[in-house]
């Protein structure tokens, strides 16, 4: 069962179908040469969300990894929970893919186990069974990891395109797109409703087909795979006492290392604690909030595009901590060689992700 938010139903108010509104010089690009297999401008540049909220995060950072495009050399490639659930789920329902993908994940698992531990492969398969478990027989997409490429505008000829990645695409009655988000505490019900990405997304829907999206769908799953009850030793038996971190599954995978047969008690009790786990919330998208959220997004991209891509103001705090950059920063404060740095310990990325998928929140 899905956790469902009703609201009211939203008025279509100031729909637009220009993306460059707004944006400067739109009218202007007709003098780039186009691209034969992309029919996109040569020297075009990229902007997405992820880019977007790096530049509000910190522009020092955003100079790193967007103009620079440097990234630690020893960063362990890409595999994290969120993005491998990603890769599984973007070929739910195709067999072969979904064995190649798994494939992928495993070899690059052996490469780096010891940073990422032991049981990083155990539960990153026991989640997706559980996953496939708790969804199996719904509906599936059309169109998964759904990628897009609008024209924003132009600057000094420059063609700026907005581009992403849309996890989900359901064609049916009502136009849904999803999203998958991982989560290791509960996800805030508000954030989702004001969710900047999503709005983004649904905008960019709309652009592509001239349909707002009725829903955004959010898949949640978490993180972290379900326990097993509590085993008593002394009389040979399970634990009684209420859990909410234990499921129908993890009940049976501890009977079945157990050699001992599920009681259906239990199973019915711990049923109702599956979607602590795997829960979706689908939001009606509202296009006050969309127009809001794509206005600013334009507003942001245009002073990236104009002035932000040099910008080096450094925003000092908490993010700092946990910053991949902090190497460079400091040494620029105690007034070490940056470059030096950079060339030990830093490398080109291989490719400029268009969008950066959930991770923990
Ligand atoms: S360490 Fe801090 S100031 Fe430096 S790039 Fe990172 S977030 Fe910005």
């Amino acid at each position: 069962m899905g956790r469902r938010i009703s609201l009211p139903s939203f008025t279509y108010t100031k729909p637009s179908l220009n993306a460059s509104e707004g944006f400067p010089n739109a009218a202007e690009d007709g003098d780039k040469p186009v691209n034969a297999e992309s029919g996109r401008k040569e020297a075009s540049v990229n902007i997405s969300y992820s880019q977007v909220e790096a530049f509000v995060r910190c522009p020092e950072a955003h100079y790193w990894a967007y103009v620079r495009r440097i990234t630690p050399a020893t960063s362990i490639k890409a595999l994290t929970f969120g993005s491998d659930m990603h890769k599984l789920l973007q070929f739910r329902g195709k067999k072969f893919m979904l064995r190649q993908a798994a494939r992928e994940i495993s070899e690059t698992f052996n490469e780096n186990i010891n940073a990422l531990g032991d049981d990083y492969l155990y539960n990153l398969k026991t989640i997706w069974s559980d996953y496939c478990k708790q969804w199996r027989n719904t509906e599936l997409p059309t169109e998964t990891e759904h990628r897009f490429e609008i024209l924003l505008g132009t600057y000094k000829g420059e063609p700026i395109y907005f581009v992403g990645v849309i996890d989900e695409i359901y064609e049916g009655e009502l136009k849904r797109l999803g999203e998958h988000k991982t989560f290791s505490r509960d996800p805030s019900m508000i954030s989702l409703h004001f969710a900047i990405q999503a709005a983004l997304y649904a905008k960019a829907r709309q652009l592509e087909t001239g349909e707002l999206p009725d829903i955004i769908q959010w898949d949640h799953i978490k993180s972290a795979p379900a326990s097993y009850p509590v085993w008593l030793e002394k009389s040979k038996r399970f634990s009684v006492s209420a859990s909410k971190s234990i499921t129908e599954w993890s009940y049976k995978r501890a009977c079945e290392e157990r050699s001992i047969v599920p009681d259906p008690v239990w199973i019915d009790s711990y049923r109702n604690n599956n979607s602590n786990f795997f829960f979706r919330t689908p939001i009606e998208v509202n296009p006050d909030h969309v127009e809001r959220v794509f206005e600013t997004f334009k507003e942001k991209a245009k002073h990236i595009v104009s002035s932000g891509m040099n910008c080096h103001h450094h925003h000092y705090g908490r993010d700092c901590s946990w910053c991949k950059y902090q190497p460079l920063c400091y040494a620029e404060y105690s007034g070490a060689d940056v470059e030096d740095i950079i060339s030990r310990d830093y490398k080109e990325k291989e490719t400029l992700d268009t969008d950066e998928k959930a991770s923990d929140d």
